[in-house]
């Protein structure tokens, strides 16, 4: 639910060198030990006297031979496009090349948008090393940050295809086709599913703006004497359109952040306890601005905080808006 804010040292060039640059042997060794040609370069005599092939060149001899029939569906569209394209380049791609059962079993395709084989060493400590990952995107309540066991990095994050790799294998290793997240929301949830509206990692993704958790009471504590947490309901809702219906509910926000209402039933406590006119005496008592006060007390969240460093809090900033505290 949280744009992906990429900083400057998220320098896409070094992931396309990276992924462009990965090698293939030619040769490979059958099952007893012979060196044959590998299946994909068979009958191409451009691959015949090389040792190894780099993944850019494969793909432009593929286009070029028009194997597979790439010639027509990646023309005009270079890899560079495919791998480091921002999301609306990718959405413009998506719409232009078949989709069909045909694109699954596309062998060439298959083979060079092979994601598992660039996973680990490739993509997941590009990211580990590029971008500070905190918290899920998708969710804004499990950490998924990286952390050190013995100088090795090791991660608590998966990475989404936000277009499913299956439906869309040539968009496997594309940069701003991955959002961090939590296994939660990436395999329980989401799994292949798609949605019509934009990804976290679109400079447009503006579900924060547009989706606000609301607070609602029940009937027995309308005059806001609340007792305890059952009183209370957080929900998400959209203001004037209906975009994030379905985000809402594959990732069964509503229902996960249910189990945390504790969070709000204590920030309203606090707001019962903490009245302006308090906050101005303790002003009074200690020389502190009460502002100062109120951002310790009720721990605010400035407005130009970036909220997918810490668990809960577009939860708090919402819900501090709807108490009046800011
Ligand atoms: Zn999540």
């Amino acid at each position: 639910m949280l744009q992906i804010n990429y900083s400057k040292k998220f320098d896409r060039n070094k992931y396309y060198e990276k992924i462009s640059k990965k090698r293939f042997h030619v040769n490979i060794k059958d099952d007893n030990g012979t060196k044959i040609i590998r299946e994909e370069f068979k009958n191409i005599d451009y691959f015949l006297d090389k040792k190894t092939v780099t993944l850019q060149e494969i793909y432009d001899k593929f286009k070029e031979l028009k194997k597979d029939n790439f010639h027509t569906l990646f023309k005009d569209i270079s890899f560079k496009c495919l791998v480091i394209g921002n999301f609306r380049t990718l959405q413009k791609i998506k719409e232009r090349v078949d989709t069909s059962e045909k694109i699954k079993e596309n062998k060439s395709i298959k083979f060079i948008f092979h994601y598992t084989d660039l996973r680990e060493t490739y993509i997941s400590r590009f990211f580990e090393e590029n971008l500070d990952i905190s918290v899920c995107y998708y969710c804004n309540i499990d950490y998924i940050n990286s952390y050190n066991v013995e100088k090795k990095k090791k991660n608590k994050f998966t990475l989404d295809h936000y277009y499913d790799k299956s439906t869309y294998p040539y968009l496997a290793l594309s940069l701003y086709n991955f959002v961090p997240s939590c296994y939660a929301c990436n395999s329980k949830l989401k799994g292949t599913k798609e949605f019509k509206n934009l990804s976290p990692s679109s400079v447009k993704f503006d579900f924060d703006q547009k989706v606000k958790f609301k607070l609602f009471l029940t009937d027995s504590c309308k005059d806001l004497n609340i007792k305890e947490k059952e009183n209370i309901d957080i929900k998400l809702k959209e203001q004037y359109s209906n975009e994030y219906k379905k985000y809402i509910e594959v990732f069964q926000l509503n229902s996960r952040y249910k189990a945390h209402k504790d969070i709000v039933f204590e920030m309203i406590e606090k707001a019962e306890l903490y009245p302006e006119s308090r906050l101005k005496e303790l002003q009074d008592l200690t020389g502190i601005p009460y502002q100062e006060i109120k951002k310790d007390i009720f721990k605010l969240i400035d407005d130009n905080v970036d909220l997918s460093k810490e668990p809960f809090s577009k939860l708090k900033k919402d819900i501090s808006k709807e108490l009046g505290i800011i």
